[in-house]
């Protein structure tokens, strides 16, 4: 399928001024609908060539039952026109409602999370006013996949999924990012020295990715000391790529210090579709008084436009609102008494940008879309989705998980002694990850939920060769044994190389 993009080129080239491009438009909840006027009527001001098609998304929808938030009717013009912007939207509270943009982005394969930070002091006031960051985080993966179980009384489970091609699209997707806005470094912010095999793999798929960029900077740091130096020393960073979890915290983390989370706007990019909106929620406290900020959802929308390649009409509307800011026209929520020199209601900063169209910032820095490096394919990454060769894969044991109210670990250890197999003996056992057994400590918190390792061993029957049905006649005899297994996970190597990690204190 030919991108959106593709799609208004031919048209433009076909007949370029009749042809308008439609985009889809939700006006949302709360402050939703004023944020959206205004900046619609931004969009209409600066000449570029749109069309909205609107659509209904949000509390009303799902107070008619429609529990995604999303009626089919919006699923069509989103599919169709293939770019969304997006006001914000309330999510009800309480069981039963699918987070609308969870399931947007992906639905959609929206795997690229794009936020820029930046401040413009001293009209907007910031500790930090060098600071110009962009977050770019993985939009699909990790704990987001919204699989979760409740394994015994006492034990809830969130499955954090991180996938090869994952971690190519994003790391990719910000290395070419930096090289077309001609930023120096990237930074990888992962927490590797605990999940080496999740977070391993997006820190490896960095440092590999990396070498194909040798003219930008890389880095690794540890997504601890990494948000504490965002908070810290923002002007130290350029561009940061991180897992999903981490970039939603760390993006919130850099808008707040940049100045204002009303500010930052943020972009959702897939191979088929894209979608545009402001970091910040709905703010139901104030909607309808004509006072939210509608700058996050406007630097939105220019992001939008250098997608849609309309680069002239994406400068004209940045150099116009940094004009604005810089003549210190502020909503409320940035208002600075002795920098800002009027404060404008919602629908007053949108005519004060639209009456500013043309103009350029004197004392930040102007903006330039209309570039060469702009002219190329923009800031959706080429869909690079290599897949990795089969390695060989050998079964060398199990990890059974078991619902068990007793607590002494010895005492689990002797009982399933009986339902090892020559294959599998029992090699550990573990609680909430620590090894409980053998040689646990008794100081060790134990809950109802235990990880009992059966692995092959190279010397024993099957060397390191398990068969599926060895697996089997294991959990028989666990049963047998009046044991509760909730659930099982195979123990594989790949190309030799162990495919789980060890037990804490193993
Ligand atoms: P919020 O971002 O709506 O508000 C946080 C604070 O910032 C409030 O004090 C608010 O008044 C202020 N604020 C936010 N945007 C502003 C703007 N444009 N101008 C001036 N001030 C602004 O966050 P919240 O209160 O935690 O959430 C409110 C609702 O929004 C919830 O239902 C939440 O689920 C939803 N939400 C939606 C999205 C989205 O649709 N993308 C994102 C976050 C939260």
């Amino acid at each position: 399928m030919a991108s959106a993009v593709e799609d208004v080129l031919e048209g433009l080239a076909k007949s370029p001024a009749e042809v308008k491009v439609p985009i889809t438009v939700a006006h949302g909840d709360g402050i939703g609908p004023e944020i959206m006027a205004a900046v619609l009527r931004v969009l209409e001001a600066s000449g570029a060539p749109l069309e909205f098609e609107e659509i209904e998304v949000g509390e009303a929808v799902y107070k008619r039952g429609v529990t995604s938030g999303l009626a089919a009717e919006a699923w069509e013009s989103i599919r169709r026109n293939r770019v969304l912007l997006k006001a914000p939207i309330t999510t009800p509270q309480g069981g039963g409602y699918k987070s609308l943009n969870v399931t947007l982005r992906k639905t959609l394969g929206l795997y690229a999370n794009v936020r820029p930070c930046v401040a413009y002091a001293p009209f907007v006031q910031t500790g930090h006013p060098r600071m110009d960051v962009v977050i770019v985080r993985e939009n699909e993966e990790d704990l987001y996949g919204g699989i979760e179980h409740q394994q015994t009384d006492e034990v809830v489970q969130c499955l954090k999924l991180v996938s090869r091609p994952g971690c190519e699209k994003i790391v990719r997707h910000a290395f070419e990012f930096a090289r077309r806005t001609g930023r120096r470094r990237v930074t990888c912010m992962t927490k590797d020295n605990i999940m080496k095999k999740t977070d391993g793999l997006f820190h490896r798929v960095f440092d590999e990715i990396a070498k194909e960029y040798p003219e930008i900077e890389n880095e690794h740091l540890i997504i601890d000391i990494g948000a504490a130096r965002l908070a810290d020393t923002p002007e130290m960073f350029d561009v940061v790529v991180t897992l999903n979890l981490y970039g939603d915290i760390i993006s919130d983390i850099a808008a707040q210090v940049a100045g204002s989370v009303g500010l930052a706007p943020s972009a959702n990019f897939g191979t088929q579709a894209a979608m545009f909106e402001a970091i910040h929620g709905s703010a139901p406290q104030i909607a309808g008084q004509n006072i939210a900020n509608p700058s996050g959802l406007l630097l939105s929308a220019v992001m939008m436009l250098v997608h849609l390649r309309m680069p002239e009409q994406a400068e004209r509307i940045h150099n116009a609102w940094l004009r604005t800011i810089e003549d210190g026209i502020a909503t409320a929520d940035i208002f600075t008494p002795g920098t800002s020199t009027k404060q404008a209601g919602t629908r007053e900063f949108a005519d004060a940008v639209i009456a500013r169209l043309g103009l350029r910032p004197q004392r930040l820095a102007p903006v330039r879309y209309a570039t060469e490096e702009f002219a190329e394919r923009e800031l959706d990454a080429p869909a690079v989705e290599h897949r990795k060769a089969a390695a060989v894969k050998q079964l060398v044991g199990v990890d059974v998980f078991l619902h068990w109210r007793g607590t002494d670990p010895n005492e689990l250890g002797e009982r399933l002694k009986a339902a090892e197999n020559a294959c599998l003996p029992l090699s550990m056992i573990t609680n909430r990850g620590v090894k409980v057994w053998p040689n646990g400590f008794a100081e060790t918190f134990c809950t109802d939920h235990w990880r009992c390792r059966f692995h092959a061993t190279p010397t024993g029957p099957c060397e390191m060769k398990v068969a599926p049905r060895q697996v089997l006649d294991l959990l028989k005899r666990i049963d047998g044994l009046g044991l509760d297994f909730i659930k099982v996970e195979n123990l594989y190597t790949f190309d030799g190389e162990p495919g789980y990690s060890l037990g804490q204190g193993q």
